[in-house]
């Protein structure tokens, strides 16, 4: 049953903290100036830079493939249009649609998502053409904030900032300049391009002085509008530049009357939005880790063990009607075609890297790999790489896609960037060795120790993968391969010889002299397993190791017209033409899966229920497309055994 939605007037939309990944070195710069404190973090574990690990062939590359196509498609003369209309600068461009349109008050985000999608993909792949596209881009950027002068830039002109000052309706004129200087700021370090750190620092030179006027009374009620990640971005600047005063601008981004709550421990997060939200507590990791307050720490902690575990359904996505709307634990009457937005999963994916690179905790790679699978790859149409805003979760609903050119929403931007960097969090480092945290088949270049590595796997059709090891002399070091909870009877083999212990739970950490040529094998054996709801046993998804089953219901009554969302007009979010199916409940002996579903024989990931009148088809939430679909069934054991 369809809960009925909130008024979307507010339409605070999700937002994306900047893109760019934790930078180690960064990190480092900042503590060799004075803008770090003595007492800064150390991880745990250090992230590979992007153009270290190169995906091969199998559907996580396809996905990526998809992405580039998407992105390559699309003009920059259209995409810088009213930023040189407002900059009174001649353009003939079309002006693009949906949240891009010239009458839309957030006109602009998306070139900054494009900005960072690019050089992202260009740093994943090498592709010289996407790194070009973002050096124009940014170039032409740069010519635009010279002619509106002190810094400014944007597709819109500064009189929205006045409103926002004033208390006025304006949408969220913070949140589009994070997703601009984000872009900027991953031009730069990705992409090596140095004027984009000069426009990016004038932006900043212009928020500084917007800013200061401000007491923390009023600032506190500017920072009340949705700001995507501006800490983030900013604590990144000081990171990146050494420079004190940066930090300082940080931290009047920092949301206190929603740090103070999660610093106690506490979760109140009940009725917030919830990706105005997440960027901030990504600012708040930042801050920790740019400035190491400890306090920063435990608000980022808090909050993402609060949410990732008792306020996300079965994917790993959180949010309905892009709210938190009741206590923690409670959802099973939080099902609607408007769950889990997209950039939330963006964004819980950026936190948990952040919280992983703290602490090398097996279960934060497990809830990566989770979202991975259930939250991302299936958000983008393989057909033409249009994103998807929400997943819904509630029975008898379909994905509805975006139209390209005619959509442009937060998630069409977050999403373009996921696509553009889905190696990222496979392999992970510290100084004992390499992590292996996904699954997927690539190669590594752990260039600090001379060693590669290729993963070969066709994970999740089949549970082995091997590793091998490339090194022109013998190295002694960890390989360190994650044991996922959903595995039982997981084993191993180094060159044919079986361990004589069995891995458990958490990572198996082999520490050994590796020479060339070696290789390591892993067997995760999948089983079926239940994934319900926190407060009502009898609603529960299906999962098969870390994939969320979805049950095909056929594409009755749907359509082109009512598949794809189609133009979206100005502060619109997408909303379905037609009414979800419903299924009905299915009666078990059992709550155990195993018992009323079967994995079909052959290579393919379909599985069937047994022992029902209509027999149901489910595989992989991520590979159904323009159909209808079921996550959760309301499994009813019989009350009395006969
Ligand atoms: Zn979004």
């Amino acid at each position: 049953m369809s809960r009925p939605l909130p008024r979307r007037s507010f339409l605070a939309i999700s937002a994306l903290a900047a893109a760019s990944p934790l930078l180690p070195r960064a990190l480092r710069a900042a503590h060799s100036t004075t803008a770090a404190p003595p007492d800064a973090p150390l991880l745990a574990a250090e992230p590979f830079d992007l153009g270290a690990v190169r995906l091969t062939d199998g559907p996580v590359r396809d996905a990526l493939e998809v992405n580039r196509r998407f992105l390559l498609a699309l003009d920059p003369e259209r995409l810088l249009h009213m930023f040189r209309v407002t900059a009174g600068l001649p353009s003939t461009a079309e002006p693009l649609g949906g949240w891009e349109a010239p009458e839309n008050e957030l006109r602009g985000h998306y070139t900054g998502h494009y900005l960072s999608a690019c050089a992202l993909l260009a740093a994943q792949t090498g592709d010289p053409q996407l790194r070009a596209r973002g050096a124009l881009l940014a170039a032409e950027l740069g010519k635009c904030q010279a002619a509106n002068g002190r810094g400014y830039l944007s597709a819109f002109p500064e009189e929205l900032f006045d409103r926002l000052r004033a208390g006025q309706p304006a949408w969220a004129p913070f949140y589009t300049l994070h997703k601009i200087m984000a872009g900027l700021l991953d031009t730069h370090t990705l992409s090596g391009d140095p004027g984009a750190l000069t426009t990016l620092t004038g932006m900043a030179g212009w928020i500084e002085r917007w800013v200061e006027p401000l007491d923390d009374a009023r600032m506190a009620r500017v920072i009340e509008r949705e700001y995507g990640g501006m800490n983030e971005l900013l604590y990144n600047l000081a990171a990146l530049t050494g420079e004190a005063r940066w930090r300082a601008l940080a931290q009047r981004f920092d949301r206190e009357r929603i740090f103070a709550p999660l610093a106690a421990g506490r979760d109140e997060l009940q009725g917030l939005h919830v990706n105005t939200t997440i960027p901030q507590i990504i600012g708040a990791a930042r801050g920790f880790e740019v400035a190491g307050d400890p306090r920063l720490r435990a608000v980022a902690e808090t909050f993402w063990h609060t949410v990732a575990e008792r306020r996300c359904y079965c994917t790993g996505g959180t949010s309905n009607g892009e709210s938190w709307n009741t206590p923690p634990g409670v959802l099973a009457h939080e099902l609607s075609g408007y769950t889990e937005e997209s950039c939330v999963t963006y964004n819980m994916q950026k936190l948990t890297r952040h919280l992983f690179c703290w602490t090398a905790d097996a279960r934060l790679a497990d809830y990566y790999e989770r979202t991975f699978y259930n939250g991302i790859l299936g958000v983008q149409h393989p057909a033409d790489g249009d994103k998807l805003y929400y997943l819904p979760l509630e029975s008898g609903y379909w994905k509805l896609f975006g139209t390209p050119l005619k959509d442009f929403w937060c998630c069409t931007g977050s999403m373009s960037e996921s696509f553009a960097k889905l190696g990222d969090s496979i392999y992970f480092h510290d100084a004992d060795g390499v992590y292996v945290n996904l699954y997927v088949p690539s190669e590594l270049d752990w260039a600090g120790r001379g060693v590669r590595f290729t993963q070969e796997t066709r994970f999740p059709e089949e549970d082995t993968l091997r590793i091998t090891v490339h090194a022109a002399r013998p190295q002694r070091f960890a390989l360190k391969v994650r044991i996922p909870y959903w595995t039982h009877g997981a084993s191993a083999t180094v060159n044919g010889r079986t361990l004589t212990t069995a891995p458990r739970e958490g990572y198996l950490a082999l520490e050994r002299r590796w020479a060339d040529g070696d290789v390591l094998t892993v067997r995760l054996p999948m089983r079926l397993h239940a994934a319900a709801m926190p407060d009502d046993a009898s609603i529960q998804a299906v999962m098969y190791g870390p994939l969320v089953l979805a049950a095909r219901l056929g594409s009755a009554g749907l359509s082109s017209a009512n598949l794809r969302a189609g133009p979206t007009p100005p502060r619109k979010v997408p909303e379905y033409q037609g009414e979800p199916l419903p299924v009905a409940p299915i009666v078990v002996r059992s709550r155990d899966p195993s018992s009323w579903v079967r994995r079909e024989p052959g290579g393919a990931l379909e599985f069937r229920t047994v022992g029902h009148a209509r027999a149901l088809t489910l595989v992989p939430l991520n590979r159904v497309f323009d159909e209808r679909y079921a996550v959760y069934f309301r499994v009813n054991e019989p009350t009395t055994s006969t």
